[in-house]
């Protein structure tokens, strides 16, 4: 008999702990933001005081809160806030929405937007420096396609960054040209934007960034999220969850893989990863080593379907990764690298092995962002490395029109959550939005139909079960941020994370998973959506 009470009881619930040793339970207390006992209506019914908030859910489904790994969390609040929604289904409705930006930008001021899809557009084709100039020759233009890598800038911008024909490619980039008259089209490849994005685009202001941060985690605690890894942090952005935390507006937990460029202060200051809290921490370094899946341009060890040498772009070149690989390892930082194509995954592979070699850590997890072409022998080494994968999880879905550039052969390699499990590689649940809706079941229905909108299906092999889906979803997802000791599944003393959605995902057809509703998420006890 506890001689306290519980803040909250939840009882007469379908819970799915994602703990071996007692997979299903009815009932759970939650204290001082933990759960402080997990099991039948008996088992809980002692923590019940007379201050004690009991919530019957009518035999709802319970669940630890879903994590995502490898999201773009506050980055995109922030485009939510200042940039034109470019996910239109023609280009006459972007320039529409970019022309709504116009409006209220004065003059010379950069205008912005995002989750532009070519393969989603009518036209089934690119932005051009003539669409954009048709919105304004006022105003330097730049629209990021929605899985970064590739964008498109219109004159006035290609003008103030001193991109002109005469400008070489820069080494991990390109810059898109007309292949008759050589002059520039406005399309910007991987690395060459990065003076342009980091340089010579204002840093938005403080206000917009911290209403950026309270409009995505409304978003994501509403489709049941409740740990995030931003997959790039900025030292603006990191000030801002400072702020954000500070002040109460901070709904998810968030660890944060920091930009590169800050890793030498964070060195020399003395941090190592994992600094801060359960709800604010430091966690790897990002880096990014190819381009996209989506924009096609991962550097492959074959080339595109239907074309004879497009192998992809590669960001960074051995030598660099394995240079910068070594240094992050030797200061006792977790390296987070973007490797899709497996050509590149193979460089960073090599460069994780030859750094344990050098420097000996008995647990560094390092990661392979997205990680997504594979084949047995970076299965078997990633393996024995340790090392963790997190693979995009909504893009069988939503990216169903994309997959023929990579053909059903690859596809049985590719976004391999069934491999991961096999080799005993640790993979999470991951989705990289903007690139990937961020809708957990989206992911789960994905990862465990590997069908698309469609009804398509590609790459069959990789399916997983319901339960293997979820538990990528919630303990992978705290494994991978060293945290699945004190999250991932519901049991005592665990934080109270937890999202009750409508019907059971194990239970119904899983071409509906997506369709289940949330109705509530719990950050630490707290309600933080429903309820
Ligand atoms: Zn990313």
């Amino acid at each position: 008999m506890p001689s306290i009470y519980a803040d909250t009881v939840i009882r007469n619930a379908n819970i799915i702990t994602i703990d071996s040793s007692r997979p299903r339970a009815e009932a759970l207390a939650m204290l001082h933001g933990r759960f402080a006992a997990v099991g039948t209506a008996d088992d809980v019914s002692d923590w019940v005081g007379p201050d004690t908030r009991v919530l019957d859910m009518d035999g709802k489904t319970v669940l630890p809160g879903f994590i995502d790994a490898h999201i773009h969390v506050l980055n995109s609040g922030i485009r939510h806030v200042m940039a034109a929604d470019c996910a239109q289904p023609t280009i006459a409705a972007i320039q529409e929405e970019l022309r709504k930006r116009v409006a209220v930008t004065p003059a010379g001021q950069w205008v912005q937007g995002f989750k532009f899809d070519d393969t989603k557009t009518a036209e089934n084709r690119f932005l051009y420096r003539a669409d954009l100039d048709a919105v304004s020759t006022e105003h330097p233009i730049l629209v990021a396609h929605r899985a970064g890598h590739v964008y498109y800038m219109n004159s006035l911008g290609m003008e103030l960054a001193g991109f002109n024909s005469e400008t070489p490619d820069p080494s991990g980039g390109r810059l898109g040209r007309d292949p008759d008259t050589g002059e520039l089209d406005g399309v910007v490849y991987e690395r060459a934007i990065e003076p342009v994005r980091f340089g010579l685009i204002p840093v938005e202001t403080p206000e917009i960034r911290r209403e950026g941060l309270r409009t995505i985690c409304g978003m994501l605690n509403e489709a049941g999220l409740t740990s995030v890894h931003d997959a790039r942090v900025t030292a603006e952005e990191f000030t801002t969850y400072q702020e954000g935390y500070k002040e109460g507006d901070l709904s998810l937990r968030v660890y944060c893989l920091l930009y590169y460029p800050h890793f030498p202060a964070l060195r020399d200051a003395g941090v190592v990863a994992g600094l801060g809290d359960d709800r604010l921490r430091i966690g790897g370094i990002k880096m990014v080593a190819d381009g996209a899946i989506a924009t096609r341009t991962a550097y492959l060890s074959a080339p595109y379907e239907g074309s004879c040498c497009d192998y992809g772009i590669l960001a960074m070149e051995a030598d660099e990764i394995n240079e910068r690989v070594m240094e992050m390892h030797k200061a006792g930082f977790q390296v987070c690298i973007h490797a899709n194509g497996d050509s590149t995954i193979d460089m960073v592979v090599s460069a994780y092995e030859r750094a344990q070699k050098a420097y000996p850590r008995p647990d560094p997890r390092h990661r392979i962002e997205h990680c997504t072409l594979v084949n047995p022998d970076l299965l078997s080494r990633m393996k024995a490395l340790g090392a963790v994968a997190t693979p995009f999880c909504t893009y069988v879905y939503y990216h169903g029109e994309k997959m023929p550039f990579y053909g059903e052969e690859r596809l049985r390699w590719m976004f391999a959550q069934r491999s991961f499990l096999d080799y005993g590689v640790i993979s999470t649940g991951a989705t990289d939005y903007p690139p990937g809706p961020f809708e957990p079941l989206m992911g789960i229905q994905s990862c465990v139909t590997r069908t698309d909108s469609e009804g398509r299906l590609w790459g069959e092999n990789q399916k997983v079960t319901v339960e293997e889906a979820l538990r990528i979803y919630t303990l992978h997802g705290a494994y991978a941020g060293f945290e699945e000791n004190i999250k991932g599944s519901i049991e005592t003393g665990k934080l109270a994370d937890l999202v009750v959605l409508g019907e059971d995902p194990t239970a119904v057809d899983p071409l509906t998973i997506k369709d289940i509703p949330v109705m509530q998420t719990i950050v630490g006890g707290e309600t933080v959506y429903g309820g």
